[in-house]
């Protein structure tokens, strides 16, 4: 079993789904990662590397106000334009002031871990994980963990397997351990509240009698996980929202199409359709849909493996279409309609004003890097359409 197998990142499914965690055994690996997922990527070292930096710099006796945000971005080449020119410099001020805040936790000076490197081995053999800042305070009696999401979709602290779990690996660090530590600690999201908005702290405390609670259950499932022939697959939302063994679930199948698609397919009766069944079938269309992208990862995965999938082949698609993001192009854009402003501006908006004034904006527009998708062999390009063209 490979240490990623069961990690804190995905607790919220092998917690829930232990079962899960040897039906990903059969999904062929990940190709490659979305473009989201390297922009978060990004966005994190960007946070750790500059709260370090503001850290040593305090440590100096310089002052926080020495340590400019545009300065540390400008040079750097994980930045983006976007980032330079938007918000992205603020949020970065804001997460590492949080980190080194000194008003909280009795006024004292704070200790603080970028990056810390945490030993789960209590919850399961061989377990890591680094929790992105850990904050001591001045009289080690309160211990605050903040996680970083880069992502819009809000994370809520609370009940968050993911920090609990760093909370116990922070905890069984100190000398006092998991046994003695009577205190509340404290658990942090910080996550833009919009994507170029401020960023919001959320926090929860949490007790160390649920958190010994909690290791109890985590050691079970980990130990159902690795160790029974048949663990429990137990689809839910929060435990198959980002699991990649859909296509192969029959839990999930069964729970997607059960008293709905069955119903659907039941052709002995008269009328199945109605507005209740079409409802069910509404109501359903998140799982509906997630189960049908499960399938084409499945079936890319099999392909970019050597493998035959039947019926589709692999090609490559030109890159999706984006406005480019700079002053000097929405300048231009404004001169060239005659507007006030042009935000939110996206590429349908601009190929109609384009269209309608007779005039060329191929400066004003950027395509992505070509991208490889599955395509049906044969004639069912419009039973196929995915969402990859422009
Ligand atoms: S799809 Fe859901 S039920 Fe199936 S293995 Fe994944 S988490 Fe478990």
């Amino acid at each position: 079993m490979s240490h990623s197998e069961i990690s804190p990142s995905n607790a919220h499914r092998w917690m829930r789904c232990p079962g899960s965690v040897k039906l990903l055994r059969k999904v062929p690996p990940e190709t490659e990662s979305s473009e989201d997922a390297s922009l978060g990527t990004r966005k994190h070292a960007l946070m750790a590397q500059f709260a370090m930096l503001l850290q040593s710099s305090l440590s100096l006796g310089l002052h926080r106000s020495d340590v400019v945000a545009a300065d540390f971005l400008k040079p750097h080449p994980l930045a983006t334009d976007e980032m330079r020119d938007g918000n992205f410099g603020n949020q970065l001020v804001e997460y590492a002031e949080h980190l080194m805040c000194n008003q909280k936790y009795g006024g004292g000076p704070v200790r603080t871990e970028i990056e810390l490197p945490l030993d789960l081995s209590s919850v399961a053999p061989g377990m890591r994980g680094t929790a992105d800042a850990v904050i001591y305070s001045h009289d080690d009696t309160t211990i605050e963990i903040v996680d970083y999401k880069s992502g819009s979709y809000p994370v809520t602290p609370h009940a968050n397997e993911q920090l609990m779990l760093y909370l116990i690996g922070a905890l069984q660090m100190t000398s006092e351990g998991l046994c003695k530590y009577e205190g509340g600690h404290i658990m942090t999201i910080a996550q833009p509240s919009v994507e170029n908005g401020p960023m919001s702290f959320r926090s929860v405390t949490v007790s160390t009698d649920t958190l010994r609670e909690f290791l109890f259950s985590a050691q079970r499932e980990s130990s159902a996980a690795r160790i029974l022939k048949h663990p429990i697959r137990q689809p839910s939302n929060t435990a198959c929202q980002w699991c990649r063994a859909k296509a192969i679930c029959p839990e999930y199948h069964e729970w997607v199409s059960a008293d709905v698609l069955i119903d659907a397919c039941d052709k002995t009766g008269d009328v199945k359709m109605c507005d209740q069944l079409a409802r069910e079938i509404l109501d359903n269309r998140k799982r509906i849909t997630d189960l049908i992208k499960s399938c084409q990862e499945y079936a890319i995965g099999k392909l970019n493996g050597g493998d035959n999938f039947p019926g589709y082949r692999i090609v490559e698609k030109q890159g999706r279409r984006s406005v480019i993001k700079s002053d000097a192009v929405k300048e231009d854009l404004k001169v060239l309609f005659g507007l006030e402003s042009l935000q939110p501006v996206g590429v349908g908006t601009l190929d109609r004003l384009a269209r309608e004034n007779d005039v060329c904006i191929d400066f004003a527009i950027e395509r992505g890097a070509p991208k490889m998708t599955l395509e049906p062999i044969g004639d069912f390009s419009e039973d196929f359409k995915t969402e990859e063209g422009d």
